[in-house]
């Protein structure tokens, strides 16, 4: 760190040193020493675009210039209605009205609060519990980290966390319930479905007021799609249980699995999508949540139109003008179309490092959105030990190679097993993709030696 004596920053990790960055194009960022890193993971699944895309600093720029902050109890801004039409436009049919958040957290525990209000405010009383799933993250905020599931970032609070219930969330290639998947998907009595019920009646239906569930389960999982019908049948349970469904689309939304939503690919229509990371492409801090209709009426009749909610930052003026103009660039550069394209290739680029690696045991993911489970030897189906952190180390090998990719741990039961996500920009070129695939291989050879 040239010229820097005394570290002053509150890192999540106080023993760790990090590379200073400098600046950022397209794809690479470049550190102070010159070093180029190529971004496999758009940072946290966030800066979609890649970097130096002069028209949203410019828009966000013009934007301050003009009103550095409006306060939304107050005022309002065309740019923001522009926005909240934009959004609304994109997602399933009846999810029209679109509130603003700074981040993914706070858009689901905003989620989470106004699913209890609207069924107090309809004098269901009682329903306050939410139900999420083991293999799931939602943020950390109190509410979002009580509804997700990440074992280790839960840990440390237990005695603040809400009165939420978990389930698994379905995972076909390593089935949290001990079925096998065909007998299990013949059959349609499926445990991850029927688990769901279990545990509405075990609270009492009158308790439940939401159950929430990534469409794709990223972070915890490593990109782990459901099984074709599942999420009808939460709908259903939902639907008889007269409890809401949030979709929490924090990392899969704005063309990240290949379609504005990823809610289009599992047919249903949530009562609220949580949005965030991809919709500024993360030029801004801009997240949120598009409601139902039907919650919306809910909480105009009973509750006089009034969400017992708000922060400071919502809707920042500047913040929506780089949405404004991220969403633009997503449709003037037809990025859904190279997401499918260089989706696809990276998909069978990655069936072909599982023929080369016995290290990896499952190539899983949609769009640009692709995980791979990481075992000590896949012929054997030996797992790795969750101190050895193989995902981080070979990230860190990676790194030294010039690129960086999404590990993680706990994809099994919040503790064991390893993945990595490649979730490169989606605006990403087949060269790059060639270069992501060409490094990857490397460290995969590299800790294979390191592990000797
Ligand atoms: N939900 C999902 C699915 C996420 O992936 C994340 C972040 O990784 C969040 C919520 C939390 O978002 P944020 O970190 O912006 O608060």
């Amino acid at each position: 760190m040239d010229g820097i004596k005394k570290d002053y920053v509150f890192h999540r990790d106080l023993k760790k040193k990090y590379p200073i960055i400098t600046h950022g194009e397209g794809s690479y960022l470049f550190d102070e020493s010159g070093k180029k890193y190529l971004d496999a993971c758009s940072g946290a699944v966030a800066a979609n675009l890649g970097h130096g895309i002069t028209s949203i600093g410019e828009a966000m720029a013009e934007q301050a210039k003009k009103a550095a902050f409006v306060h939304t109890m107050r005022f309002e801004t065309k740019a923001l209605h522009l926005l909240a039409e934009t959004i609304g436009k994109m997602a399933p049919d009846h999810l029209n009205k679109v509130y603003f958040t700074t981040g993914g957290s706070e858009a689901n525990e905003s989620a989470l609060k106004l699913a209890r209000q609207y069924h107090r405010d309809a004098g269901r009383h009682q329903k306050h519990i939410v139900i999420g799933r083991w293999q799931s993250y939602h943020g950390n905020t109190i509410g979002s980290l009580s509804a997700g599931g990440d074992v280790k970032r839960r840990h440390a609070y237990t005695p603040n966390l809400l009165n939420y219930a978990h389930v698994y969330s379905p995972y076909c290639h390593r089935c949290p319930y001990d079925r096998q998947k065909d007998d299990c998907l013949s059959k349609q009595n499926w445990t991850c479905v029927t688990d769901i019920e279990r545990s509405i009646l075990e609270l009492g239906p009158e308790n439940v007021s939401a159950f929430i569930a990534e469409p794709i389960v990223g972070s915890q999982q490593g990109a782990v799609p459901p099984p074709l019908g599942y999420f009808k049948k939460v709908r259903e349970l939902c639907d008889r249980y007269q409890i809401l469904l949030i979709i929490d689309e924090v990392m899969t939304g704005f063309g990240r699995t290949g379609t504005n939503f990823a809610t289009e690919q599992i047919g249903i229509v949530p009562d609220i999508i949580t949005f965030g990371k991809g919709v500024s492409a993360g030029y801004a801090p801009l997240a949120g949540m598009i409601v139902h209709d039907q919650v919306i009426e809910g909480i105009i009749e009973n509750s006089d139109g009034k969400f017992i909610h708000g922060y400071t930052y919502s809707g920042h003026p500047v913040a929506v003008a780089a949405g404004l103009a991220a969403l633009d660039v997503y449709k003037q550069d037809s990025v859904l179309e190279n997401v499918k394209k260089q989706g696809l290739y990276l998909f069978n680029r990655l069936l072909e490092l599982k023929q080369k690696h016995a290290f990896i045991s499952d190539v899983r993911g949609r769009g640009l959105l692709m995980g791979i489970e990481l075992v000590k030897d896949r012929e054997q189906d030996l797992l790795f030990d969750p101190a050895e952190k193989a995902a981080e180390r070979l990230n860190g090998i990676a790194m030294e190679l010039g690129a960086v990719f999404y590990p993680g741990s706990g994809s099994i039961d919040g503790t064991k097993g390893e993945h990595l996500i490649i979730s490169p920009p989606l605006n990403v070129t087949k060269t790059e993709m060639d270069e992501i695939v060409r490094i990857l291989d490397e460290s995969f050879t590299i800790f294979k030696l390191q592990l000797r």
